[in-house]
């Protein structure tokens, strides 16, 4: 049974049926999901979700494909971490760690993926295809392999050896492009127009992809015990996973999930290499001007973010604000969510983490609040950004000798 009744665009509001379609052939405005949620209220119950799968399926009725046959290797469903030692160095009184670095690729990404391919094969795509700034290739290369899709993805060329890797075990082809990110996007909106018959995750099926972002929201809410957390901090690449993190926690409310109305105030991360939103929002402009990135956050290095405006316009609308942060800082907040939690994320979970340092010291996040962090993407892909900083306390002889001369104790140990 699916709920969805079409698609529509998000600036003329035009309706079109839900088929393998993304751009509005008027306005050429994006083109969102629209879903019936008098009959989903009808139909779902915390106790229905509750007695799901263990994945984004158990959401299933709020997303636009059906959980049987879904291409899915287990993503979502991941821990809400409550971080109570990182909270006390940031004088927060409650926050919460979305660990989505348990993900089956080690990302946010396999959420989407799965929404994105199980669509695609409902529509008769045979080949999965992306533009990645690294984690979507991984993704797509594992949910394609599991699928038995043919799947051909793009990556900039200078990528992190851990997702160059990780992507082209899964047996996949897998281009690297001489270029940044809007490079290898433009390149694929291109490819898009001359292979009707491959599924961009992210660009002819980008109305789909972007609903499994939504899943971040529902999990949160349960997880809190069918509540909304007061702010969210969501980092920003092209801006889609904040946006429908917005819109997520509004469908639960519409489908009767929650006691109260949620007011979720939503404050986006960005990496100061590369911030057009945070820039805009900083400046009051309602025009995100494009960027050439430059930062160690290369998941989220997107110069030109197609969801920008809208990623801003919902974090106005919250009351949230913008982070920016540099490299160091970014090192310095992976560094730190590992010494207080035990939380390794890649650079894109440093950019949450110093970013929400930087809207708790300028008083946008408030000491009171009930914080939620999404923490993204998982250490291991990136370790180039902080093995300078991570050796051995000592290399030593195996004798009780080397041992007491090369390490200090302190006295309680
Ligand atoms: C892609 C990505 C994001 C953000 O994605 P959007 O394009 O803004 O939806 C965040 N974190 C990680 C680790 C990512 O790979
Ligand atoms: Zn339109």
């Amino acid at each position: 049974m699916s709920y969805v009744e079409g698609l529509r665009c998000r600036e003329c509001g035009r309706p079109y049926p839900a088929e393998a379609l993304h751009v509005c052939e008027w306005c050429f405005g994006p083109l969102e999901v629209v879903y019936d949620y008098e009959a989903i209220r009808a139909a779902v119950s915390r106790a229905s979700i509750a007695a799901g799968p263990l994945s984004i399926w158990r959401y299933a009725d709020l997303l636009p494909a059906a959980a049987d046959g879904a291409v899915s290797l287990g993503a979502g469903f991941t821990p809400l971490v409550r971080a109570d030692r990182l909270a006390a160095e940031l004088g927060l009184r409650e926050l919460w760690i979305k660990n989505d670095t348990l993900n089956p690729t080690g990302s946010f990404k396999d959420r989407v993926v799965s929404v994105a391919l199980t669509k695609a094969q409902e529509l008769g795509f045979k080949v999965a295809a992306c533009a990645s700034t690294g984690n979507l290739a991984n993704s797509v290369a594992a949910h394609a392999a599991h699928a038995g899709m043919e799947s051909v993805v793009f990556i900039p060329a200078d990528l992190e050896a851990g997702k160059v890797v990780t992507t082209a075990v899964f047996g996949g082809r897998l281009v690297a492009v001489e270029g940044n990110y809007d490079d290898v996007n433009r390149l694929c909106a291109e490819l898009a127009g001359e292979h009707p018959a491959w599924a961009f995750v992210n660009v002819n099926v980008r109305t789909y992809y972007a609903e499994g972002s939504k899943t971040l929201a529902f999990e949160t809410a349960e997880q809190l015990g069918w509540q909304a957390p007061d702010h969210v901090v969501v980092p920003v690449a092209s801006g889609s996973q904040l946006t429908k993190v917005a819109k997520g926690f509004k469908e639960l409310w519409a489908v009767g999930l929650l006691d109260e109305e949620p007011h979720v105030r939503i404050s986006g991360a960005q990496a100061t290499g590369c911030s057009p939103v945070a820039t805009a929002f900083a400046a009051g402009r309602d025009v995100v001007k494009p960027v050439k990135p430059d930062t160690i956050a290369k998941s989220l290095a997107i110069g030109n973010p197609a969801d920008g405006p809208y990623a801003l316009e919902a974090v106005r609308a919250s009351g949230g604000g913008f982070g920016s942060v540099t490299d160091d800082e970014i090192v310095a907040g992976i560094r730190l969510l590992a010494r207080t939690e035990g939380i390794f994320a890649e650079t894109a979970g440093g950019v949450t983490i110093a970013s929400l340092v930087q809207l708790v010291d300028s008083g946008v996040v408030r000491p009171d609040e009930r914080v939620v962090a999404l923490v993204t993407g998982n250490g291991l892909k990136t370790i180039e950004a902080v093995a300078p900083h991570c050796r051995p306390t000592a290399t030593i002889a195996p004798t009780l000798e080397a041992f007491a001369e090369a390490v200090d104790l302190p006295a309680e140990l």
